[in-house]
């Protein structure tokens, strides 16, 4: 196939908020498009009214342009074969219809919605299921069973019908999917799915079909729950005599411990966003957290979705786009289900934190400090940066790890005061005190090497002298290299704080 031919497209229902799940098959539909050359395409598929849900179309371009998943047209680009909004089609489709019934491949169904109520009632009561197929259809009312003066009639006077169509009898359909290879399907197991609603809109089915192909959409790469759809979709474009597109039925994401899809629940169960984006329901105002609020980088979150189902062939992990766009084919999408990781996604988050400059986090990191009433000069943010980043997973992180760095300790842990302030801390703390006023210059490895001497010198213990000055730094026994610390300090502070922990502490007892 020539490359300028491919044409893929993201096709979502603005019903709510993205799934996850929806963001990697677009990215997988990005990703085959810019590596081919060809073309991608955003159409918004609401042509169930019903189910419309206000703002999740601004959502979902929300969550594209945060993820950096670019559209060549479509309802954000625009483009020669829009409208891109299939309620904005509405013309179009009736046509389609029109020619499926006067094929044979469709019929007017008039059943009320009542009518199809008992049939149900009554083949309950018999422990059966209806289903409208091949078996039941003329025991309905509709363009096959009844007179034709009688459908004339129904349809001269307005009352309400649906297209169905006319699902073949006990044929075998062969169906050809890039990932999974050949599937085969008998239409005795298949219903008489409705095309066309009584409300003038056509249903999913009809207007998927009939857009991808009058939009030449090369390869359909879509969610494996529209695997049951596809002889439907075949027998579709089959029937209007079109060449059908080639299909690719992604894997779905699994829960973490592999048993079932993942959804929104699990996530607020085992605290780890199902949304790209954070998102407010506008009926009952829950929020449902998204992985921007969360403090993910959109690469991080993209190279983590990419590797959910697809995989390098070698044991590379760390993608940016290009080189996702570069090492991508549908080839190597995996058959079985991707099982989510919430532990993984945070790898992702951090090994793109300390491969991001210790300026640009700085600059991340400044808001932060300002909610904690921290004014600090952007120089010596940087350099707290490059002590403490190899602790974060997010930049919010930075701060539980460096904020002892602007605010001197007021209180001490009590445990590690209890395990590490010893009888003999005091005195050699006044005495450090003193050796640090005296110690210039003030780096880290002159400190480091004037105090291990004294130690030495004095025969003290290590671990302990060096427990008992990093509680008066820092008011606990965490941090990076404290002989770091105290350099960027500056002798004037660390004196300081050695003073004001030696008035809090006193002697031990
Ligand atoms: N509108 C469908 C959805 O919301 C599109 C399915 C397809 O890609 O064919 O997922």
């Amino acid at each position: 196939m020539s490359n300028k031919n491919i044409r893929v497209r993201f096709a979502p229902s603005p019903t709510g908020p993205l799934h996850i799940g929806g963001v990697r098959t677009a990215l997988y539909n990005f990703l085959f498009a810019r590596k081919n050359g060809g073309k991608f395409i955003l159409r918004i598929e609401d042509t169930d009214q019903t189910r419309f849900v206000p703002g999740a179309e601004d959502y979902i371009i929300e969550a594209f342009k945060w993820c950096g998943i670019e559209f060549d047209e479509g309802v954000t680009k625009g483009g020669d074969f829009g409208p891109y909004t299939q309620s904005e089609r509405k013309a179009v489709y009736k046509q389609y219809a029109d020619e499926l019934i006067t094929s044979g491949n469709a019929y007017y169904a008039f059943d009320t919605a009542e009518q199809l109520s008992e049939k149900r009632a009554a083949f309950e009561a018999e422990k059966k299921t209806f289903t409208y197929n091949a078996a039941e259809r003329l025991n309905m009312g509709n363009s096959l069973s009844l007179p034709k003066e009688e459908v004339e009639r129904l349809l001269e006077s307005g009352t309400p019908y649906v297209i169905r169509f006319k699902m073949p009898e006990n044929e075998q359909v062969v169906m050809n999917d890039l990932i999974r290879g050949k599937v085969e399907v008998n239409t005795s197991v298949l219903d008489d799915k409705i095309l066309f609603k009584s409300d003038g809109m056509p249903t999913y089915h009809l207007a998927n079909i009939i857009d991808d192909h009058l939009m030449e959409i090369s390869h359909v790469i879509r969610g494996e729950e529209w695997l049951p759809s596809l002889p439907l979709h075949v027998l579709l474009y089959r029937a209007l005599g079109w060449q059908e597109p080639e299909f690719a039925h992604l894997p779905l994401l699994l829960k973490p411990d592999g048993h079932g899809k993942l959804s929104k629940r699990d996530g607020d169960r085992l605290g780890f966003p199902v949304f790209p984006l954070q998102w407010k329901d506008p009926k009952t105002g829950e929020l449902s957290s998204g992985y921007r609020e969360e403090g993910y980088f959109p690469e991080a979150f993209v190279n983590m979705l990419a590797l959910l189902g697809w995989n390098p062939g070698d044991e590379r992990e760390l993608f940016d786009m290009e080189a996702l766009i570069e090492a991508f084919s549908i080839e190597r999408v995996n058959k079985s289900g991707a099982r989510f990781d919430a532990e993984k996604a945070k790898w992702f988050n951090h090994q793109y934190l300390i491969k991001k400059s210790n300026i640009e986090l700085a600059e991340a990191f400044m808001p932060i400090l300002k909610e904690h009433h921290v004014l600090a000069d952007k120089e010596f943010v940087t350099q707290v940066i490059a002590l403490v980043k190899e602790r974060a997973t997010f930049v919010k992180d930075l701060w539980d790890q460096s904020f002892f760095f602007f605010v001197r300790p007021e209180e001490y842990d009590t445990k590690a005061v209890k395990k590490r302030w010893k009888a003999a801390s005091y005195q050699q703390m006044t005495e450090l005190k003193e050796l640090l006023l005296n110690t210039e210059p003030f780096t880290a490895s002159h400190t480091e090497e004037v105090v291990k001497k004294w130690i030495e010198e004095n025969e003290y213990g290590m671990g302990m002298v060096m427990n008992a000055f990093r509680l008066l730094i820092v008011g606990a026994l965490k941090g990076p290299h404290l002989f770091d610390i105290i350099a960027l300090l500056g002798q004037e502070e660390t004196v300081e704080r050695i003073s004001n922990g030696l008035l809090t502490l006193g002697k031990k007892e």
